[in-house]
């Protein structure tokens, strides 16, 4: 029983191997076939400063392709975070899906420095703060009584 369901498995993927060899090979018949004339007839009727300018053109063009994929890829980063997030009247930034908060000193200077939760004792009155993470910051906001609520049931 095993065996048979082993050969059936490897006769499926040859025919499937099979399939897909005979169908290259049939394209690559017809694509040189298509392209021989192109390259007896065309192909040295065209003046080597038009070659030498079709490839110039063709790397320029590699180029700014490069430069377009490098820019999408890395150049839009702080836009696609600074997006993500609105501002608070307090003065901080807070994520529109986790509603985490972050430093709004330090989010104007492109760096997202999560806010934490902290007790603080001034005069002898306790109160919590939103405090950033950096240490050169360490900006302070007042928390709401909802928010240290939320921030100990979670
Ligand atoms: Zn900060």
């Amino acid at each position: 029983m095993k065996i048979r369901e082993f050969l059936r498995q490897y006769l499926i993927q040859g025919l499937v191997t099979g399939i897909i060899g005979a169908l290259g090979w049939s394209l690559a018949a017809i694509v040189k076939e298509v392209s021989s004339p192109l390259l007896i007839y065309v192909v040295p009727s065209i003046s080597k400063l038009a070659l030498l300018w079709l490839c110039l053109i063709l790397f320029l063009i590699c180029i700014l392709l490069s430069v377009w994929v490098g820019f999408l890829t890395y150049g839009d980063k702080w836009k696609r975070i600074k997006k993500q997030y609105h501002f608070d009247t307090r003065g901080f930034y807070v994520h529109q899906k986790s509603g985490a908060f972050v430093c709004g000193n330090c989010f104007t200077k492109s760096v997202e420095s999560p806010l934490a939760l902290q007790g603080l004792s001034d005069h002898g009155q306790y109160i919590d703060v939103w405090r950033c993470q950096i240490n050169e910051c360490k900006d302070i906001w007042p928390a709401t009584g909802d928010e240290v609520k939320k921030h100990d049931l979670a």
